[in-house]
């Protein structure tokens, strides 16, 4: 397995541009299960991240939660001040984000506490994955710009094939390299979230519970979009469901609907069904 784990996707805001983010981690598979090799309880230590080639200096913190506090979520939290070279750096990288918001607090009445939304279309992301060491992390923009020329990239094409060019890593080896080259962070997002999901359900498609290939010591499982991908663009987790290449292809000949309250499918044919594992979409 590679060393660059998927961490965590966080949408640029301004407490990133000021002070660092909190990653919930119980969904984040890998960094759950390695997160006391990075960091105990309670602690806090000194961490680098890695953004365009630079190295920055930034604390990771795990805040000991009270237990008395039931239903709480465990969270990391990567801390920085304002004045920090990372904090000047992420500002640098989103440029068009901090504009944004920066304006619309200079409209806002003073003191106002009021969450600054980003529109759909001008939203940006910060990439996070582990490296081989335990200290240090890659960080990944995606700016709105890249965003938009995926979108360009796949808005002729199947689903189906976009998915499975996820799934496999597969380039399309029409695209420039430059084009290449910036689109490739994107897929490797929605991949590396498919994966995190694929190891959470242990390979098991989430509607019939198998394993496919088990038998022969492989395990095929594959990442489906709810809202398909090509029109929203959505590689959140809770917009990805784990299949078997089975269901998968059923899904996408009957184009059934989802229906997140009862958590099943409703085929065209009036056939109900219910998926039967579930630990992360809600
Ligand atoms: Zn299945
Ligand atoms: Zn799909």
């Amino acid at each position: 397995m590679s060393a660059e784990n998927y961490v965590y996707k966080k949408e640029v805001d301004w407490s990133l541009f000021n002070y660092g983010l909190s990653i919930p981690i119980s969904h984040q598979v890998i960094f759950r299960q390695i997160a006391g090799r990075f960091i105990e309880r309670g602690e806090s230590k000194e961490i680098t991240l890695y953004l365009n080639g630079r190295s920055y200096k930034a604390r990771l913190n795990n805040l000991r939660i009270d237990p008395k506090y039931k239903n709480h979520v465990d969270m990391v939290h990567i801390r920085y001040s304002a004045g920090s070279d990372i904090a000047e750096a992420l500002r640098g990288c989103f440029s068009r984000s901090y504009a944004y918001i920066s304006r619309l607090k200079e409209l806002q009445p003073p003191g106002s506490k009021g969450r600054i939304r980003i529109p759909e279309d001008m939203k940006e992301y910060l990439a996070i994955y582990t490296t081989e060491y335990d200290d240090s992390y890659i960080l990944e923009p995606i700016m709105a710009g890249d965003l938009q020329a995926y979108r360009e990239s796949i808005k002729d094409r199947k689903e189906r094939m976009v998915e499975a060019s996820i799934d496999y890593d597969v380039i399309d080896p029409g695209a420039s390299f430059s084009e290449t080259k910036r689109l490739m962070r994107i897929r490797k997002l929605n991949r590396k979230i498919g994966e995190n999901l694929k190891i959470l359900y242990g390979y098991r498609c989430q509607i019939c519970g198998r394993i496919i290939g088990e038998e022969f010591g492989s395990h095929i499982a594959e990442a489906h979009h709810i809202d398909y991908y090509v029109t929203s663009l959505n590689n959140d987790s809770n917009n990805q469901m784990v299949l078997c290449p089975n269901h998968h292809s059923i899904i996408h000949d009957a184009d059934p609907r989802f229906d997140r309250k009862r958590m099943l499918y409703l085929y065209p044919n009036g056939l109900e069904q219910k998926i039967v594992m579930n630990l992360h979409l809600y």
